[in-house]
């Protein structure tokens, strides 16, 4: 582990072998947050037609100021039969239909009825209310592109033109495998020498989160056979996620029993803290990735390079960590030699996001790391911060 990658180099490995998954044709209606795989094009015009914008009067404003007979009555769904001439209004709703003939339409508010006449005492511009056909959409135009994800607004967009299904990526399916002879599952009695296994339920999390089907595998012994039956098991998936046994101890065995499944290792070891032994390799299109079983290191793995991946497996174009900028609310002093990833509570000011690192630091210390809300990165070579530094942190 001499040679360490840095984090930028580590990520860029990663995605470097990800292929997006195949495509599938989804119902809108099941397409939430799911990335376009296709161009769709609008087949309509949005609005369809000229459509009223308030409720009112259809009129000629040529007649204004006038007192018009009410000829009839159109509805949003209930067009009008008739056409408007000289001397006439129809009475007309929100979303409805303007009829030929008429040229604007003058709100209730505006008007005095009385019966079959409406009385409108001021003149008004043409075209005022009147929603043109293809104001919003017209037909022939691109409604999403491939890489776009469908957010609550695109699928509002795809519906309001008539379209019904879409072409996105697969969700990924990854399984995860956590190592350690000492885990146990939370809810029963521990042993000595025994720990509550809680990597499991963190990174199911994150990569469901994340878009993901996942699988959990029972925590597998620290035996060479129990580690091959559950990363043979995992293989199959689209992503292996592994935690602990990725280090350098006599029972660290996740790295030699991958190599003996065939798995190709495209990295061990990123300039990073915490989460240095990290290991990376695919067998086949499946990606594999080792974690360190600390807690906070896992999950800061997770987060810088599992996460990504899973993005950019449907299609994603931008699936690098979103890290913003940021002030330091307290003076740090990181190490020089890996990229620090400190955790940290983030508030909001007048000058933008403050970053108040938080208490206990260590890798271990998952509790201390829940009431972080930001994750700072300090590039490596960077020394001692003074407060008021501008720094970038990944929300959490
Ligand atoms: P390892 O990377 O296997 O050497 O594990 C490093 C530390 O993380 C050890 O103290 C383990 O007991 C602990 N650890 C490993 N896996 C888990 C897990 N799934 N949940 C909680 N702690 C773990
Ligand atoms: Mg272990």
């Amino acid at each position: 582990m001499n040679d360490l990658l840095s984090v930028a180099e580590a990520l860029a490995r990663v995605l470097n072998r990800v292929e997006p998954l195949d495509a599938e044709r989804v119902a809108l209606t099941s397409a939430s947050s799911r990335v376009s795989a296709e161009d769709v094009v609008s087949a309509v015009d949005v609005p369809p037609f000229r459509s009223s914008s308030m409720d009112g009067y259809a009129v000629r404003a040529a007649d204004l100021p006038a007192r018009l007979a009410i000829v009839d009555r159109a509805a949003a769904g209930r067009p009008s039969q008739a056409a408007l001439t000289s001397g006439q209004a129809i009475e007309i709703s929100t979303g409805a239909v303007v009829p030929d003939g008429a040229d604007t339409v003058v709100p209730i508010e505006r008007v005095e009825v009385d019966g079959d006449a409406v009385t409108i005492p001021e003149p008004v511009p043409t075209r005022d209310n009147i929603r043109e056909p293809g104001g919003d959409v017209e037909a022939g135009s691109t409604l999403v592109s491939p890489g776009d994800v469908l957010t609550p607004a695109r699928l509002g967009a795809l519906a309001a033109c008539g379209v019904a299904s879409v072409l996105v990526h697969r969700v990924p399916h990854v399984t995860i495998v956590v190592t350690g002879t000492e885990l146990r599952p939370p809810g029963v009695q521990l042993a000595p020498g025994q720990i509550y296994e809680s990597n499991g339920v963190m990174l199911a999390a994150v990569m469901e989160e994340a878009g993901a089907t996942v699988t959990r595998l029972a925590a597998s012994e620290d035996t060479e056979d129990a580690h091959a039956a559950s990363l043979e098991e995992a293989l199959a998936s689209d992503v292996v996620v592994t935690s602990g046994g990725v280090s350098v101890g006599p029972h660290d065995l996740v790295r030699r029993v991958q190599a003996r499944l065939g798995v190709e290792e495209v990295f061990w070891g990123v300039a990073m803290r915490p989460g240095k032994p990290l290991a990376f390799g695919c067998r086949g299109r499946t990606l594999v990735f080792g974690l360190p079983g600390n807690p906070v290191s896992a999950l800061v793995g997770a987060l810088l390079f599992v996460r990504p991946a899973l993005l950019a497996l449907v299609g994603n174009p931008d699936p690098a960590p979103p890290f913003r900028p940021g002030i330091l609310a307290a003076p740090i002093q990181p190490r020089p030699e890996r990229d620090d990833f400190v955790r940290a509570r983030v508030t909001w000011s007048d000058e933008g996001a403050l970053v108040q690192p938080i208490v206990g630091q260590e890798s271990h210390m998952i509790m201390h790391t829940s009431a972080a809300t930001g994750l700072v990165w300090i590039p490596r070579g960077v020394g001692a911060l003074e407060a008021g530094s501008r720094v970038r942190f990944l929300p959490l």
